[in-house]
């Protein structure tokens, strides 16, 4: 098959990413040049007990979502400080000032999503197709 319409990447358990990946930091992984991304860029991230992201950062277009999956720790946006916990969802405009630390006891493991802000013109309501034919399973 040399025409398919997706890409498959394996990043291991969320809980290893400290150690199997160091894209480009240590527990780090961009998936863009993994799955061949052309609309956003997506990294998956372990920070250690601990950790703290060591810089602030804004970013010229792009709009970035954190999905926190296990961990605690603080979130800071443009002087603000947000609890960051399992389930936090954190949407920071191009211009936010940003930075996040762990203050927990376990890892941290969070998912940044990076998408050119506005750049989306159909939402799912007018985006998806749903082809008139039963889901089969079974060649
Ligand atoms: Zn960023």
């Amino acid at each position: 098959m040399n025409n398919v319409n997706f890409t498959v990447a394996e990043a291991g358990p969320f809980k290893d990413l400290i150690s199997t990946s160091q894209d480009p930091v240590p527990g780090k992984l961009y998936l863009k040049s993994k799955l061949g991304l052309t609309g956003m860029e997506v990294s998956l991230n372990q920070l250690p007990t601990g950790g703290s992201v060591p810089f602030y950062h804004s970013h010229r277009e792009n709009e970035e979502l954190y999905l926190f999956v296990s961990g605690r720790g603080e979130f800071q946006v443009d002087g603000r400080i947000l609890e960051i916990k399992e389930g936090t969802c954190i949407r920071v405009a191009p211009e936010g000032v940003r930075t996040h630390r762990n203050t927990g006891s376990e890892a941290m493991v969070f998912v940044c999503i990076q998408v050119k802000a506005e750049s989306i013109q159909h939402w799912v309501e007018s985006d998806a197709v749903v082809p008139d034919e039963p889901v089969m399973w079974e060649a």
